[in-house]
């Protein structure tokens, strides 16, 4: 059981000024290693006793991490750059709003003044008996506390479940998705560069992870290449408070209209799965299509085609079936309970 504790437990701590360096100790401590960024999922675990590295290497000194660039085509951000940084930059709300959009909606103003877009999209899933040291799937054991007749499985998956039902909480993620990110991490064996979708894994991969990293690897920075700028854009975000709260559900969309006709779409959605989704076949099925109610209708039906809830969670079908309704049809709704 979690122990909660003012202190921090012991351990070396890092701060290497260049990505070379905290490579090298990456290296060196191997899965002793924990990379800490902005520390707002970190030092929950740590204080808490749960994870127990031997090594903090802090990425806050890094200059090479941070800030917004813009490159031949489209823009690059450095892993440590903040949420507010990302939020108030110019060219993101000039051409890939999707992004400011979903970084704003994410907890308060002095979580995302720390938090770091690196870390956002690699924080691990939020669940009570996971993070309080349960010895469930997800922390390498042979059981899931959620899904169970009693369990406490509300805001927990209704799609590609398969033993963890957590899903993944990030509000960032699924805009970098619609806006086609890609990814690029540093390995022991190189560089590698992702497409956002293949960055966030599911448990029939690997259920301790959330994301492809392992030890070694860091994130260094998030590319948006340019063929979605100033498109038609859509987030939306459904939590249980209209203040700092972690999404239910949230969806985000960007459109390329000729006329009424949509001519080239990316959509995703996020609390769904243990990872962030790309709803290829809601893309594939409106393509083509006027941007209309019967459009949206039909699109919604498709992305919740296979759902399966929980004891607590049916809700979460129609929240889906709706947010991709409006995001297509581009109409907001004042409910979505239908
Ligand atoms: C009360 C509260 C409410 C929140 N509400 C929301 C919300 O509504 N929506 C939302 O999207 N988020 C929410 N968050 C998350 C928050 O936005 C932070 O983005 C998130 O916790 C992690 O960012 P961080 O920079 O603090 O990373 P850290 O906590 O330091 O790191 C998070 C994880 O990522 C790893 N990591 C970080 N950066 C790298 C890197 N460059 N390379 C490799 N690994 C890395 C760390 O090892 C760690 O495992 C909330 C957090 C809190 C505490
Ligand atoms: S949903 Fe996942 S994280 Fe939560 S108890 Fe089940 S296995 Fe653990």
């Amino acid at each position: 059981m979690a122990v909660i504790r003012d202190v921090m437990p012991a351990f070396e701590f890092f701060q290497p000024s260049s990505v070379a360096d905290a490579q090298k100790l990456l290296e060196q401590h191997g899965p002793d290693a924990w990379v800490l960024a902005g520390g707002l999922d970190s030092f929950d675990w740590l204080k808490d006793r749960i994870k127990k590295p031997k090594a903090v290497v802090d990425l806050s000194g890094i200059k090479e991490l941070k800030g917004v660039r813009a490159t031949s085509d489209g823009i690059e951000i450095g892993a440590m750059t903040t949420l507010t940084e990302v939020v108030r930059n110019p060219i993101i709300r000039e051409k890939y709003n999707l992004l400011a959009e979903g970084a704003e909606l994410a907890a308060s103003p002095q979580i995302r003044n720390q938090g770091t877009l690196g870390g956002n999209v690699s924080q691990d899933a939020r669940y009570w008996y996971y993070r309080a040291g349960w010895p469930c799937y997800r922390a390498g054991g042979n059981i899931c506390y959620a899904d169970t007749p009693t369990g406490r499985n509300r805001e927990h998956a209704i799609l590609h479940a398969e033993r963890c039902v957590a899903v993944n909480p990030s509000d960032s993620a699924p805009a970098l998705i619609a806006l086609d990110a890609k990814f690029v991490m540093r390995t022991p064996k190189g560089e590698r560069v992702l497409d956002a979708e293949e960055y966030f894994i599911g448990p029939q991969i690997d259920i301790t992870r959330m994301n492809i990293l392992r030890p070694g690897d860091l994130l260094t920075a998030i590319r948006i290449p340019s063929t979605w700028a100033g498109a038609q854009f859509y987030f939306e975000k459904v939590r249980d408070r209209n203040v700092w709260d972690f999404p239910l559900m949230n969806v985000a969309s960007a459109m390329m209209l000729s006329g009424e006709r949509i001519e080239g779409i990316r959509i995703a959605v996020n609390g769904a799965a243990a990872r962030p989704l790309r709803l290829k076949a809601v893309e594939d099925a409106v393509r083509g299509k006027a941007r209309s109610a019967a459009t949206g209708e039909m699109a919604g039906k498709l992305a919740v085609k296979g759902a399966i809830p929980l004891q607590f969670n049916t809700y979460k079908i129609p929240l889906m079936r709706n947010l991709v309704k409006r995001a297509i049809s581009g109409v907001e709704e004042a409910t979505w309970g239908s």
